[in-house]
């Protein structure tokens, strides 16, 4: 079986799709491997795309604030990484011929990892886990079964920094109802 450090090498080096050509840095994960507790994001950004590391700009920061503040947790908690590898074009959702070529580093992240419960963060990230196209607002408030995981749909961390107090308050339940299953 691929090791975690072998599939990171192989994303490392991966020119499957096009957003390879426009990338700084792949951006793999962030976190603790051994941690019950996967979260899910969408794409790097302009800050990930530059640091190689995923939520390193201010909805990370809001994210990292959650998780401390709800599940006392930091990094070293929990393990991080996003549906795609590589930044796309000026933040634009990952396409879906992206989504499928690099699909396979997401589940076998998930595999390797072997987290109790999965955090989805987003629209994006929900929808592609779970294969719906309803949003995150309708399908959040509720926990799902992801491969014989519980999988723990919340909002992205950016749009709760739009949407304000409901939104980082709902996002805050979310995280406490992972961490029930965490338990
Ligand atoms: N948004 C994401 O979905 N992932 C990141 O790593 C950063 C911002």
């Amino acid at each position: 079986m691929t090791t975690l450090a072998e599939l990171e090498a192989e994303a490392l080096g991966c020119v499957a799709c096009p957003l390879a050509g426009g990338r700084t840095k792949v951006v793999f994960s962030a976190g603790n491997p051994a941690s019950d507790l996967m979260l899910v994001g969408e794409a790097p950004g302009r800050d990930e795309d530059l640091v190689g590391e995923p939520f390193v700009g201010r909805s990370g920061q809001l994210l990292d604030r959650l998780l401390a503040e709800e599940l006392d947790l930091d990094r070293s908690g929990c393990y991080i990484a996003n549906v795609v590898k590589c930044r796309p074009p000026g933040n634009r959702d990952p396409l879906p011929l992206e989504v499928a070529t690099c699909r396979h580093f997401l589940e076998s992240q998930i595999d390797l990892v072997a987290p109790k419960v999965v955090v989805s963060l987003g629209n994006f990230a929900t929808r592609t886990l779970l294969g719906v196209t309803e949003g995150v607002t309708s399908l959040r408030g509720r926990s799902y079964t992801y491969g014989g995981r519980v999988l723990v749909p919340t909002f992205h961390p950016a749009y709760a920094l739009r949407g304000g107090g409901v939104v980082v308050a709902e996002m805050r339940a979310d995280l406490v109802r992972a961490k029930r299953f965490l338990a």
